[in-house]
């Protein structure tokens, strides 16, 4: 079998995979990204935060992702019954991007792996990791096939494994471990968005509580195409029976936010369903390797955070790597796992307190106060970093402190108004 030679594999070319790739290029180092699919390939995840816009300025991809002209978002609009709660990213606490985009993902995961490419950074598509030995001093083999069931072997000194929903070294090394958050299903489509208004909707995220644990997202793109998707649990959406475009339709009727304005407009595809997305595994790193992106967890996509994740796990890997490579000893569990966590429990923190409604109590407040307002902005915005942010540093608990008081001041006034 033909063998080739690289410094680092790295699986996978999506977010994670090119912004970490384009980091350890930039150092000099002989870089390979291996594929499963032919670009562009569909993937969900299309809204991105400000915080993921400075993982690709760092990994020099920035100029490739502008040159798409992809729609601006400035904001997230929260909407229920009725009531609107808008958070600009202009407005918010931490200093950083005011703004992100809303990408169509095969053209966004294309325009980034090309702008990889570009950077001399080879990418092979249509081909498979199949298998991974490691040596003991961590360097590997890896067995890869191409679209015409080819193999080859790769010894590298080091893998970056991005391989998104594949999880291919928790597969093939038993890592893999069960979320601790519920299964959620959603159901989703592109639409045709003649009825789009022009004044703010198409420059931010729009998330509708539909019931308290079901949510739908309505994502404009640049094209007058809009994404849509219901999100809540299997049992939710029992009741809606046929075909994938029966299901939807169905469930858009039933929603008054969006059912006129997406009354019989045409679908670009058949909807599509996807279930238990939720994962973990046992570590983030190990002899030779580290895992970044979807593959360490992925939570849900209430707060647009996946791809966030994704590339600033990958801007910090990518630099420990090229710290590694040069000789230097890395404390993996603190410079990254634990880096890693500040930021996903954060985001975890704010998608439980989502779905038992804490944050509806917080989001659809009356006279809500500013200053908290631009706190809680910043997470919103992917800042989940900045442990100056009091609603980052105490994420546990400051949110249910925060709904606790706006309950009392409610009942407080409701007692006030002879309960009125
Ligand atoms: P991926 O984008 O999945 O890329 C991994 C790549 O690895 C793929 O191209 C795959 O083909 C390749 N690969 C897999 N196995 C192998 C193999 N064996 N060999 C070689 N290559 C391989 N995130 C957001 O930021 N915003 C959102 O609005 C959002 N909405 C979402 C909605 C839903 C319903 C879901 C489920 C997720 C959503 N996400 C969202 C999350 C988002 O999809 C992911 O977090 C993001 O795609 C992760 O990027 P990644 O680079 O880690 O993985």
């Amino acid at each position: 079998m033909q063998t080739e030679k690289t410094d680092v594999l790295v699986i996978g070319a999506g977010p994670a995979g090119t912004v970490a790739g384009a980091i350890v290029n930039k150092a000099g180092y002989k870089v390979r990204v291996v594929e499963k699919m032919k670009f562009p390939r569909f993937v969900i995840g299309e809204s991105l935060l400000p915080r993921c816009m400075e993982a690709l300025e760092e990994a020099g991809l920035l100029e490739s992702v502008l040159q798409m002209g992809f729609q601006r978002k400035t904001g997230a609009k929260f909407v229920r019954d009725g009531v609107i709660c808008d958070y600009s990213f202009s407005d918010q606490f931490t200093d950083g991007w005011d703004h992100a985009y809303q990408v169509t993902r095969a053209d966004f995961d294309k325009a980034l792996a090309d702008g990889l490419a570009a950077q001399g950074v080879p990418v092979d598509y249509e081909t498979t990791v199949t298998a991974i030995k490691f040596n003991e001093d961590g360097s590997s083999v890896t067995t890869i096939t191409d679209a015409d069931g080819n193999e080859k072997q790769l010894e590298a000194k080091f893998i970056i494994d991005g391989s998104g929903y594949g999880r291919v070294i928790p597969r093939l090394f038993g890592l893999d471990k069960p979320s601790n958050l519920p299964p959620r299903k959603a159901v989703f489509v592109h639409i045709n968005d003649v009825n789009r208004q022009m004044d703010d909707e198409p420059d931010r995220i729009t998330v509708i509580v539909h019931k308290p644990d079901v949510w739908v997202w309505v994502i404009p793109f640049a094209t007058g195409i809009t994404s849509v998707g219901f999100v809540g649990d299997p049992a939710f959406f029992e009741k809606y029976s046929g075909t994938p475009e029966e299901i939807m339709r169905g469930l858009i009727a039933d929603e008054p936010y969006i059912a006129e304005r997406m009354k019989g407009v045409a679908f670009i595809w058949e909807p599509k369903l996807l279930q238990s997305w939720s994962a973990t595994t046992e570590k983030f790193f190990g002899n030779g390797f580290v895992l970044t992106g979807n593959v360490t967890e992925f939570l849900d996509p209430v707060f647009s955070s996946g791809v966030t994740l994704a590339t600033v796990s990958s801007q910090i890997a990518g630099k420990l790597v090229v710290r590694q490579l040069k000789g230097e000893t890395i404390n993996w569990e603190k410079e990254y796992t634990e880096v890693m966590m500040q930021g996903v429990n954060t985001f975890r923190s704010y998608v439980m307190g989502w779905y038992d409604t804490t944050l509806h109590t917080i989001f659809f407040a009356n006279d809500q106060n500013p200053e908290i307002k631009k706190m809680i902005c910043s997470v919103l915005a992917g800042y989940v970093w900045d442990t100056d942010n009091p609603y980052v540093k105490e994420h546990d608990t400051a949110l249910r402190k925060l709904a606790k008081t706006i309950r009392l001041r409610d009942s407080i006034e409701y007692i006030n108004n002879g309960f009125k």
